[in-house]
């Protein structure tokens, strides 16, 4: 589908019929509970998820962690690494509007956590398809922003503009007239980006 990814006019991304987000995670099959946390504090985890004993706080390697005092299980909360793109094509970026919180109906760039075992690179180029459908070839790294996302210069090399399951809509702006972005880390990536030379 080599071409058809290219910039259509705007608007143009919003394809197939996908119901809104109502607060309930769709993937749910039993009690569908509210969302209430992607990444849960570490103050959030009740129980071991080993033995099912009850944690309490312990303080280890200098910070309060969450520790089981049966098997020894402690929750060492570390940032999740996440890889995200500016793809840019024909004067214009690639933008997906959020389905899910934090900042859901908010646009950004495409992008989302590393998966175990990938690149950065990889993990750009799946996350780009997987909430857009565009295929892209990553042309270099842009930088590190906030805690901890590698941002990366890309180019639509084929695939369809879909909005995959996470995105409301994908979309092609000017890259001079981008709309808000909804995390500070992506507007600076941004404006790093635009700044370096595309
Ligand atoms: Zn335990």
């Amino acid at each position: 589908m080599a071409g058809s990814c290219a910039p259509g006019p705007r608007g143009g991304g919003r394809t197939g019929k996908i119901p809104a987000f109502r607060g309930v995670f769709p993937l749910s099959t039993g009690s569908a509970a509210p969302i209430r946390w992607r990444m849960p504090p570490s103050a959030a985890w009740r129980f071991c998820p080993l033995c099912a004993a009850a944690l309490v706080e312990r303080n280890l390697d200098g910070a309060p962690r969450r520790w089981c005092s049966v098997c020894g299980f402690v929750y060492w909360e570390h940032p999740h690494p996440a890889a995200a793109a500016v793809v840019f094509s024909e004067g214009r970026i690639l933008c997906v509007r959020r389905r899910f919180p934090p900042e859901a109906g908010g646009w950004c760039l495409p992008g989302g956590f590393i998966e175990p075992g990938e690149t950065v690179e990889a993990a750009a180029r799946r996350e780009v398809r997987e909430e857009s459908g565009v295929e892209v070839e990553v042309l270099r790294q842009i930088g590190v922003f906030g805690v901890v996302i590698a941002f990366v210069a890309a180019r639509p090399v084929g695939g369809r503009l879909i909005p995959g399951f996470d995105a409301l809509a994908a979309e092609w702006f000017p890259a001079s007239a981008p709309p808000r972005l909804c995390f500070p880390t992506h507007q600076a990536a941004l404006e790093a980006w635009a700044q370096n030379g595309r």
